[in-house]
């Protein structure tokens, strides 16, 4: 019996995982089984599709929109990846044990640095949006070394809020602030201009200004499969050389999770070109 792992979330139809993970078994030759789970839009529909699945023998799951907080709340240990983010994409079970982690910030940070060839140390990035993808992307970057991080949100208070509750948990070294576009010191510029928001799904951009894109900056924009979004647009207008989607970011954590439930990391440039071949 092969051993069974899952993604979470509603709506889930679109979900990439299924295909990353079977291409990362196949790879490895790991003897699993990973489905699509809907959580469904009601109420409680979450936990109940997480019991089912554990009660049928599931080893663990992912779990995306918009099941994150849910999932940490559903743990009994969780990692400070996860506690810190207020949120998690990864359960692992062990008998009455649920584990959770968050790998959506170390995958971010590993594509980055790896697959797009970008130290952090000592980068200036500039962090649009406030919500849980920018949360969980916030300890990653400045534990690899980011000296400055600029959070800025449409809702300004979120970004400061954000900024003050996760300032103790950064190292010293980097300078952190949180607030609306608006309030960049002028003439400030960022080695990497990071897309945190979900404005890229309505086809909208928040308005950075061409200045705040260093030369030779990298724009990344963390949702995939939509193309030169809007947001990479403005980037190239304003003279971002690199632009990047959140393809590696989906592929990168996905490999952690596989590691964390498997014991082995896949490798995830085969997996990465053909995801990208195919949007
Ligand atoms: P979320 O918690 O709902 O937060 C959404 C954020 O986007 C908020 O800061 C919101 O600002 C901002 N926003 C929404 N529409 C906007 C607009 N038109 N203009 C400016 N700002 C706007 O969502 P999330 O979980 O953080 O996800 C954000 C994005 O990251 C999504 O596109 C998601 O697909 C992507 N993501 C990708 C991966 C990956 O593996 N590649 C993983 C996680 C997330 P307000 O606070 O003002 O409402």
């Amino acid at each position: 019996m092969p051993d069974r792992y899952a993604v979470i979330g509603h709506p889930i139809a679109h979900s990439k995982s299924p295909l990353i993970h079977g291409l990362f078994a196949q790879a490895t030759g790991q003897d699993m089984r990973y489905e699509a789970i809907d959580g469904g839009a009601e109420a409680g529909g979450f936990g109940r599709a997480l019991a089912a699945f554990r009660a049928a023998g599931g080893r663990g799951v992912n779990v995306t929109l918009p099941f994150k907080l849910e999932a940490l709340a559903a743990a009994g240990e969780a990692s400070d990846d996860a506690r810190l983010a207020g949120a998690a994409n990864a359960l692992r079970f062990d008998g009455d044990r649920v584990q959770a982690c968050n790998f959506d910030g170390i995958g971010l940070a590993r594509d980055i640095e790896v697959n797009l060839g970008l130290p952090l140390a000592g980068r200036r990035v500039l962090l649009l949006g406030a919500g849980g993808a920018a949360r969980g992307a916030l300890l990653p970057l400045a534990r690899a070394g980011a000296r400055r991080i600029a959070i800025a949100n449409r809702t300004a208070a979120k970004a400061a809020s954000l900024a003050r509750e996760l300032a103790p948990h950064l190292p010293g070294s980097c300078i952190l602030s949180g607030g609306a576009l608006a309030d960049l010191p002028a003439g400030e510029t960022f080695d990497l201009v990071l897309n945190a928001t979900s404005a890229s799904l309505s086809a909208g951009t928040p308005a950075v200004p061409p200045g705040a894109f260093a030369p030779g900056a990298l724009a990344y924009d963390m949702v995939y499969g939509q193309g030169l979004t809007p947001f990479l647009q403005l980037a190239q207008a304003a003279g971002a050389t690199r632009v990047a989607d959140g393809a590696g970011m989906l592929v990168e954590q996905a490999a952690e999770a596989f590691a964390w439930w498997r014991g082995m990391r896949p490798d995830t440039r085969q997996v990465l070109s053909m995801l990208q071949s195919r949007s």
